[in-house]
């Protein structure tokens, strides 16, 4: 299934999780994003159009202002994001450049979604950039979304942005492969579900367990992401985003995933 939707989609949004993002220091690992632009770069030959959303600004600042690793005050956090954000675009843009592909950078908050006039903007800009062969990497505008105003976590808003740009299909790169029965971090018996068609079903028969590291999502943050788009007719795809090549691998049905289905 996950390869006929992958094949069926012209528009795809790709969203990746800080935990995808880093490696096990914490740092942005480039290798991955070089990776990852080589094979969006072949699907973009092919015909294909693609957005990602993008985490990493907290981790990635994280790691360039290491004597800031103890402050939780929420400025610090807001200037490490500020910080990091710079980071996370420089190694996008140095991905995808060895491709001769152009990035641009978006940053929206809640508000944003909330607003008919910048919605429309929003979705203006993401056309024309597209359209030009530009690649939109998205992410939270943390410096000006304190808590009371917060997406939070980006499988929301990778859900919103895929609404928003009519995109045919969503794809969350996480560090699981896909949905499990129970956790599978605390349970080795636990079974992948390939295919999803009633998530109201799903809900009701699987345990939600914790959240990771770095991310601030979590598996039910990516059960509302798929009932999000799922009510637009924009079905998705959860699947281990650090698997070799694993956008081919998906593609080619080498690599497991969940299919979150439109009934
Ligand atoms: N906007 C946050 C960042 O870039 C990530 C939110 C999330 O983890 O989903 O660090």
């Amino acid at each position: 299934m996950i390869p006929t939707l992958i094949a069926a989609a012209r528009k795809i949004v790709f969203k990746f999780g800080s935990n995808t993002l880093a490696d096990k220091d914490g740092k942005i690992n480039a290798l991955f994003l070089g990776e990852f632009a080589e094979q969006a770069a072949a699907l973009i030959r092919g015909g294909k159009q693609i957005v990602i959303v993008s985490s990493g600004a907290q981790v990635a600042g994280l790691s360039t202002m290491e004597k800031w690793a103890r402050k939780r005050d929420l400025h610090y956090r807001q200037a490490l994001c500020a910080v990091g954000q710079v980071e996370l675009m420089d190694a996008w843009r140095r991905a995808f450049e060895k491709h001769g592909i152009h990035i641009a950078q978006i940053l929206l908050t809640r508000d944003d979604f909330g607003d008919q006039i910048r919605t429309l903007n929003m979705r203006n800009t993401l056309f024309t950039l597209v359209d030009e062969g530009i690649v939109p990497v998205i992410n939270e505008n943390d410096t000006v979304s304190v808590e009371e105003i917060k997406i939070g976590e980006n499988d929301t808003l990778a859900a919103q942005s895929a609404i928003l740009w009519s995109a045919d299909l969503l794809i969350l790169f996480s560090d699981i492969d896909g949905l499990y029965d129970k956790n599978p971090k605390e349970h080795p018996n636990a079974e992948l579900v390939s295919e999803v068609r009633d998530l109201e079903e799903t809900r009701k028969n699987i345990s939600i367990g914790e959240t990771n590291s770095f991310g601030t999502g979590g598996i039910a943050t990516k059960l509302d992401a798929a009932q999000r788009v799922l009510s637009y007719g924009i079905p998705m795809i959860l699947a281990h985003g650090g698997r070799p090549r694993a956008l081919e691998a998906l593609a080619a049905g080498t690599q497991r995933g969940t299919a979150f289905l439109v009934e």
